[in-house]
């Protein structure tokens, strides 16, 4: 990789990703795309309607980039809101993005999701290969989606490449309407009045993720060896499986009086029930030498700390 193309580059991903990429490969040769403007310019943006494939195209082709790094999408809360918008933008972003790199020889990332298991995958350790019939529209799009990333790769030869994120936890940008905010809003609140109410209910298990190894797992996978992958895209990874009353156990270390109340949001409760408790991640481990360094503990203490000093 030597210039990558980010789309979706000021969501709660893209944001962190793209500063982590300019530190790695320089600041010109990370260009960030959105639909929206980027506040504070660092470097080369241009915005981009993924769902706009000549834009697209030539924005890639202009800045002569390698690799394309795709992330606008609709997350699952807010897709089940607006499903027909969010298949419009998640299956018509991917697929104009996986041209574009067909037609400019460029290698692929994007990211599929828990949310591409549903209620009859089995819920603990799910295995990288297994049934994959979820309810919800963003669960059919990332299936759909890593199917069309392995299609691109078997038909043209396209380098894609991808990830199953689980919820991903991080103190730069809010995240963007997925099932899993609660586990970054438990932050936000405990610094600001040491109390939570969660929408998600007491022992409801999801695999979890701190930002920083969430990243680190982009450029792991991207610059891995070929030869060595058996999968291309959809890798389960994951750090942490945990419920509500996890985090609020991990805050009470650090804020004992910190207390966690519960008003369950039927709508979220049921997408986060129809997902695994806890993915296996070692055909990644196995594959591109996949290990989160940040277990449950040590995220809540960096979180806190990184909370801290922003208040
Ligand atoms: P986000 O919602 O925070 O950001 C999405 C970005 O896409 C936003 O900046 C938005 O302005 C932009 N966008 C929306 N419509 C667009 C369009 N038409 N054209 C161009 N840009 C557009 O999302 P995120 O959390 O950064 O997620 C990025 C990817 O990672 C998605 O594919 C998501 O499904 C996946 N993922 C995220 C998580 C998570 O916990 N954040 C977990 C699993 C998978």
């Amino acid at each position: 990789m030597k210039k990558i193309l980010v789309t979706g580059a000021l969501g709660q991903i893209g944001s962190e990703l793209v500063a982590k990429l300019r530190e790695t490969y320089g600041t010109a040769n990370v260009i960030g795309t959105d639909i929206k403007e980027m506040a504070g310019n660092t470097g080369p943006f241009e915005i981009v309607d993924v769902t706009d494939a000549d834009r697209l195209f030539s924005v890639a082709k202009e800045h002569n980039v390698d690799t394309i790094m795709h992330l606008a999408a609709l997350l699952s809360a807010k897709a089940e809101e607006i499903p027909k918008k969010a298949w419009d933008l998640n299956m018509g972003g991917l697929v104009n993005a996986l041209e574009v790199a067909r037609e400019l020889d460029l290698k692929f990332f994007t990211p599929s999701s828990i949310g591409a298991f549903g209620p009859t995958t089995p819920k603990d350790n799910t295995p990288q290969e297994t049934i994959q019939r979820p309810t919800t529209m963003y669960g059919v799009n990332k299936v759909a989606g890593e199917l069309l990333c392995d299609y691109y790769y078997y038909r043209y030869g396209v380098d894609t490449r991808g990830v199953r994120y689980p919820g991903l936890i991080s103190h730069v940008t809010p995240p963007g309407g997925g099932t899993t905010d609660y586990a970054v809003e438990i932050y936000y609140e405990a610094i600001k009045h040491k109390t939570y109410t969660s929408y998600i209910a007491e022992n409801t298990y999801m695999d979890m993720m701190y930002m920083p190894d969430a990243l680190n797992a982009i450029i792991q996978l991207m610059e891995a060896d070929p030869s060595k992958l058996k999968h291309r895209n959809a890798f389960n990874i994951s750090a942490i499986s945990a419920a509500p009353e996890d985090f609020a156990k991990a805050i009470k270390k650090h804020i004992p009086e910190f207390s966690l109340q519960y008003d369950v949001d039927p709508g979220r409760q049921k997408i986060a029930e129809s997902w695994p408790n806890s993915i296996d991640s070692s055909a990644a481990t196995e594959e591109w030498g996949f290990k989160a360094a940040y277990d449950i503990d040590t995220m809540t203490k960096d979180m806190l700390e990184k909370l801290s000093v922003a208040k």
